[in-house]
């Protein structure tokens, strides 16, 4: 087939794998992207270690996408995290599976794998045009765009793909910008929202002011039918971290839908219920509640102040009654946090848009990958799992739309 002027807008994972894909197959590629450097939030995603995906079967890897497994899982088996650690080697990224099964490059940090990479989309001649603020379509059809001078350009195409990210951390480039374009021409977007977020709580002053940044180790929580060990952190506003992201998307659709939502801790998952009792049945004489609980039943300071803050009034002294407490302390989240402060968006293009290539269906010739369509996951890597694979996904369904043209 001969080369074709493909247009893929957003620098980010998804946009980057999706010109690596349509260079090689001999196109020329430019990037448009809106701020002056490419994929600002994958290299934020490398500072707390570079989760690329994860090690689990991949069943369980494609039932972390919910009620997106089904229109994924094709894209997420051509492309697998097999496929994904051997592309990272490729670029000199060897990677590791860490002890909870996730996985990370060796360096940890994104900015080696990615300056490989860009390395190599130069040699495949992609070109990067940063700085260009993607603003929809002119009336002639053209893609436009408005320089950081104010002023515009045009092109047009052979085909186009969106790599536009979701909403989380806008000021590194992804702000849902996109979706009042995108609606204007009928498309059909969910709600941006969310996701792998920390929620509100009414904390007292004495919990904000004494324990904000102090995590909760070892811990368990509860909502539903679903359980998560791991480790949450007490924020200001409220509490978040890995446990409470991982139930961050039944946590969420509650409280938009009832107002609040329970989550139920254990913070001793280690010990029975009878056992704790045993242990808390010996307090010594004159011995404060909050240094029984510290001592007798090993709990942090952070989590008996928890505790105060659940029990209020009501906090039990006979042993039996605390223990129950402590296996089952009922923590009442009152709103999501800002969608600027998650780490990722739920919502977005909705699957019903897409044709099996990731084709919009009302705009032949324009593709969409990445976070920018609606499914959501918890963190663990999937979230980059899954925009690579879109990305490599809609690639392929460029290349053969372009070859059925
Ligand atoms: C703190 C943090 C840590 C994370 N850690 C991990 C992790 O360890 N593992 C994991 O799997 N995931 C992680 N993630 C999530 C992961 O980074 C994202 O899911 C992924 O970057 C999404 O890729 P994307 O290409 O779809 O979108 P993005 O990376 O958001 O890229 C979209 C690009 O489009 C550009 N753009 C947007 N609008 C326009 C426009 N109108 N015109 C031109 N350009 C535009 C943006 O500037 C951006 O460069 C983390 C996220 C955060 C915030």
């Amino acid at each position: 087939m001969s080369a074709q002027n493909i247009a893929i807008i957003g620098a980010g994972p998804a946009g980057l794998i999706a010109a690596e894909r349509l260079a090689q197959a001999g196109h020329r590629v430019t990037i448009y992207e809106r701020m002056a450097s490419p994929a600002r939030k994958f290299l934020l995603a490398g500072r707390g270690g570079l989760n690329l995906t994860h090690s689990e079967p991949l069943d369980a890897v494609l039932g972390r996408y919910r009620e997106a497994k089904g229109w994924l899982e094709p894209a997420i088996r051509a492309f697998p995290p097999q496929a994904l650690r051997d592309w990272a080697d490729g670029l000199g990224a060897e990677t590791f599976v860490g002890s909870s099964g996730r996985i990370f490059p060796r360096a940890m940090k994104a900015s080696p794998l990615l300056r490989a990479w860009l390395r190599r989309l130069e040699g495949l001649g992609v070109r990067l045009a940063s700085g260009r603020l993607w603003t929809g379509w002119d009336a002639a059809g053209a893609l436009t765009f408005r320089l950081a001078s104010s002023e515009t350009e045009t092109v047009h195409p052979a085909a186009a793909l969106l790599a536009l990210g979701g909403a989380s951390w806008p000021r590194l480039g992804s702000d849902g910008g996109w979706v009042p374009l995108l609606a204007a021409r009928e498309i059909a977007i969910s709600p941006l929202r969310p996701a792998n977020a920390g929620f509100t709580v009414a904390w007292s002053q004495t919990m904000r002011a004494r324990f904000a940044g102090t995590p909760l180790k070892r811990i368990e929580a509860r909502f539903g039918d679903e359980e998560v060990a791991g480790e949450a952190m007490i924020d200001a506003d409220g509490i978040e971290g890995g446990l409470v992201y991982a139930l961050s998307a039944p946590l969420r659709e509650a409280v938009l839908r009832d107002g609040a939502a329970t989550l139920r801790l254990d913070l001793r998952p280690d010990l029975s219920t009878e056992a704790l009792a045993a242990r808390l049945t010996k307090r010594r004489k004159g011995e404060t509640l909050s240094n029984h609980l510290r001592k007798a039943a090993g709990l942090s300071p952070v989590a008996v102040a928890l505790l105060r803050e659940v029990a209020g009034a009501a906090m039990p002294a006979e042993p039996g009654a605390l223990a129950l407490l402590i296996k089952d302390a009922p923590l009442r989240l009152a709103a999501p946090m800002p969608i600027a402060r998650a780490i990722s968006t739920a919502g977005g293009i909705a699957h019903g848009e897409l044709d099996a290539g990731f084709m919009l269906k009302r705009l032949p010739g324009v593709f969409v990958a990445g976070e920018m369509l609606d499914w959501e996951a918890p963190t663990g890597g999937y979230l980059l799992q899954a925009s690579l694979a879109t990305g490599v996904a809609a690639a392929a369904g460029l290349e053969a739309w372009l070859a059925r043209a």
